[in-house]
């Protein structure tokens, strides 16, 4: 069996990321989504070990000391990290895995498995992450700020990721990300173990 591969999605807080990924694990048995660590507080409507395990500082921290994370970052005040072991345990079964994380993960990532791919989604326009932002209504205007700050990074090194989608409409994201990994799969790398 081929091992699964994976793919990071990053996007800027507000990009409606959540309801792409969605759609995208639609009937994707074949998928896994990596489910993160943080220290936020719970949004209302996600639920621990579903959304996020949501674990206080001293966990993460002991969670670091061992090993295991595979990448980890602060995000607006907050520490986020992807657990190794499921990520791991999944490749190994064939699945394709889903980081769903933000910059500074993805190039920890990048330097451990250079191999990864990784997609940017993007907002059709500044305005409408801002308006999206403030219009979900779950953040205080501080973080609001904060966070829009962090976007505009993220934004300028998108450059620095594989594939750049533009969430438009949701259909028109999922259906590009869909064609995205179907591509991935094709490389020679994939199938050239036929001729063996
Ligand atoms: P939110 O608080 O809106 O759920 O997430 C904030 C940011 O943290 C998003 O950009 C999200 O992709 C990112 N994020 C979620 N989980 C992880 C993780 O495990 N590691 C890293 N580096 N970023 C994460």
């Amino acid at each position: 069996m081929t091992k699964g591969k994976t793919f990071i999605i990053s996007g800027p807080s507000g990009v409606g990321k959540s309801t792409v990924l969605r759609e995208l694990f639609r009937d994707r048995e074949d998928l896994y989504f990596s489910i993160s660590a943080t220290t936020r507080q719970p949004r209302e409507g996600e639920v621990d070990g579903v959304h996020y395990h949501f674990i206080d500082v001293d966990r993460f921290r002991q969670m670091i000391q061992e090993d295991a994370f595979l990448e980890y970052a602060e995000y607006v005040g907050n520490f986020y990290g992807t657990p190794k072991r499921f990520v791991d345990e999944a490749m190994e079964q064939g699945k394709d895995v889903i980081l769903d994380i933000e910059l500074q993960g993805a190039i920890q990532v990048t330097s451990k498995r250079p191999e990864v791919v990784r997609i940017f989604i993007a907002p059709p326009s500044w305005e409408a992450l801002e308006k999206r932002l403030v219009g979900r209504g779950t953040d205080s205007a501080d973080k609001i700020q904060k966070r829009l700050v962090r976007a505009k990074v993220e934004l300028q090194n998108a450059n620095t990721y594989d594939y750049f989608v533009i969430n438009d409409t949701v259909e028109q994201a999922v259906r590009e990300i869909n064609a995205i990994m179907l591509a991935e799969h094709c490389k020679p790398s994939d199938r050239m173990d036929i001729l063996n």
